[in-house]
């Protein structure tokens, strides 16, 4: 039996590139495994001080610990993850991950293994001494949410009064701790008009990255009514704006609206081919490089997905991302409805999520998007052939102390970043990469979402 997953050589039904790998009878992976979970999102918890409209977790103060994964469950269900990616990215979230008092400790112990971990908070707890046990723990950044600067929008919208002075304090602190952060907001029609100025606001405030999310309809959001088609189009154009006035200042990014990437692409039609978007693997990443772990232990393909992958209190995280059914089905299954005709389903795909929550199907049509194709369009490629994501595959000579040193930085972006080491390397005239080339590339490297260092680059890794 075997089954088919991608690799850049040729082009799936699905939109995806692909090549076949045996797998056993039972479905369990027999040869190399092809697919790295790169990031993992695990809700902690889904206690939490707010209770917002979206939540996709139905998060609230009146859930209980009691059915949360215990300290020892979680170590051992993260050895399991780095038994099967070594450096993955590790977001710690909720709920109100600060909720939970082994925060530090998971955090500490996902980061001495070699994780590059994060958080995910609303920021209303985020104290001095929180932020300090944080870094303590190796912690290197915190993604905050900020949906208005209007207490009246945001306090309503989050359910917490007083919630949005608390999380603009913690964002100052965060600033005077050097803790990198990021600024998260959910746009809908009551905020979208104000994307430009909360761009601005955390442009000033040092934010790593401005990510604006659209609305899934799962959880809470089930009850909320979400943009037309036509309004994510023009938010979507506004973003590609924004992330080329802040670029090498701040990352704009769209979340959970893959079909950026047709205006971007549009862009790079046109001459622009810096967008730092072009060098994502911009299809989404749900169960091919990316997976959610819920409070209770069970893995779906990513947060706003509810369909179980398997149970980790009964099943190891690597024979759950190995075998699973789902995660096979989304790998290798075809996309229907209009994304199953659309010359972008390689390079977008659509949200899986928001398929599901609307038609039931995974690999159903994201009604959200505002495009129509005909089906006759010949398919649109990715500009970058290496991509965030993609195996790590040296061109060069590597000497094993800066081989060494490509290892501790996440798996995610090691193949993009051994790519531009590389390409700085000949064009210096250098024939091998070690230690000495590695420190000069650092100091002329420009990086090209943030003139600082990100997080992943710092401390020297590379
Ligand atoms: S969206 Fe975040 S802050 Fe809001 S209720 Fe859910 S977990 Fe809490
Ligand atoms: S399925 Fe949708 S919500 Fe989930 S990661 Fe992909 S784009 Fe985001
Ligand atoms: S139809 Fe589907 S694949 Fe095409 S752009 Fe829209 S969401 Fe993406």
């Amino acid at each position: 039996m075997a089954f088919r997953v991608p690799l850049p050589t040729q082009e799936a039904p699905n939109g995806l590139l692909e090549r076949t790998v045996p797998f056993s009878a039972a479905g369990v992976l027999t040869g190399a495994r092809t697919h790295l979970p790169h990031v993992v999102a695990w809700n902690l918890t889904k206690r939490c001080n707010l209770a917002c409209a979206h939540c996709y977790i139905s998060a609230g103060s009146w859930h209980a610990a009691a059915g949360e994964l215990d300290t020892a469950t979680c170590g051992r269900i993260l050895d399991e993850l780095l038994a099967v990616n070594s450096s993955p990215l590790l977001i710690l979230s909720g709920g109100e991950p600060l909720l939970r008092d082994d925060l530090e400790t998971l955090a500490e112990r996902g980061s001495k293994s070699g994780a590059t971990v994060v958080v995910g908070t609303n920021g209303t707890r985020l104290t001095e001494d929180r932020i300090r046990s944080l870094k303590n723990a190796g912690v290197k950044g915190v993604a905050v949410s900020i949906d208005s600067l209007s207490a009246q929008y945001h306090d309503r919208f989050r359910h917490g009064e007083g919630s949005l002075q608390q999380t603009l304090d913690a964002i100052e602190r965060l600033g005077q701790n050097r803790l990198d952060f990021i600024v998260q907001t959910t746009v809908t029609r009551g905020n979208r008009a104000e994307l430009p100025a909360l761009a601005e606001w955390a442009a000033e405030r040092g934010a790593v990255a401005f990510n604006v999310y659209f609305l899934v309809p799962t959880g809470r959001g089930e009850q909320m009514r979400g943009m037309e088609p036509e309004e994510n189009e023009a938010v979507l154009r506004d973003l590609v704006a924004l992330e080329r006035s802040y670029r090498g200042r701040m990352m704009v990014r769209s979340k959970c609206q893959p079909q950026i990437m047709r205006h971007v692409l549009a862009g790079a039609t046109d001459g622009d081919l810096d967008s730092p978007l072009l060098n994502y693997e911009t299809r989404c990443p749900c169960g091919t490089q990316y997976c959610r772990i819920t409070p209770e232990g069970k893995v779906t393909p990513c947060p706003y997905t509810p369909t179980v992958a398997g149970d980790l209190t009964t099943t190891s995280f690597g024979d759950i991302w190995d075998g699973s059914p789902v995660f096979a089905s989304i790998r290798t299954g075809v996309l229907g409805g209009k994304c199953g005709r659309c010359e972008y389903r390689g390079v977008c795909g659509g949200c899986r999520a928001r398929a599901f929550a609307e038609g039931g199907d995974l690999m159903g049509a994201d009604e959200s998007c505002a495009y129509e194709p005909t089906g006759t369009a010949p398919l649109i490629e990715r500009r970058a052939t290496v991509t965030y994501g993609s195996e790590a595959a040296p061109g060069m000579e590597w000497s094993p102390e800066a081989e060494a040193r490509m290892q501790a930085i996440p798996s995610f972006v090691r193949a993009v970043v051994m790519q531009r080491v590389e390409k700085f390397a000949r064009e210096r005239g250098h024939t091998r990469i070690d230690l000495e080339s590695l420190a000069e590339v650092r100091r002329a490297m420009p990086v090209d979402f943030s003139k600082k260092l990100p997080f992943f680059l710092k401390g020297g890794e590379a």
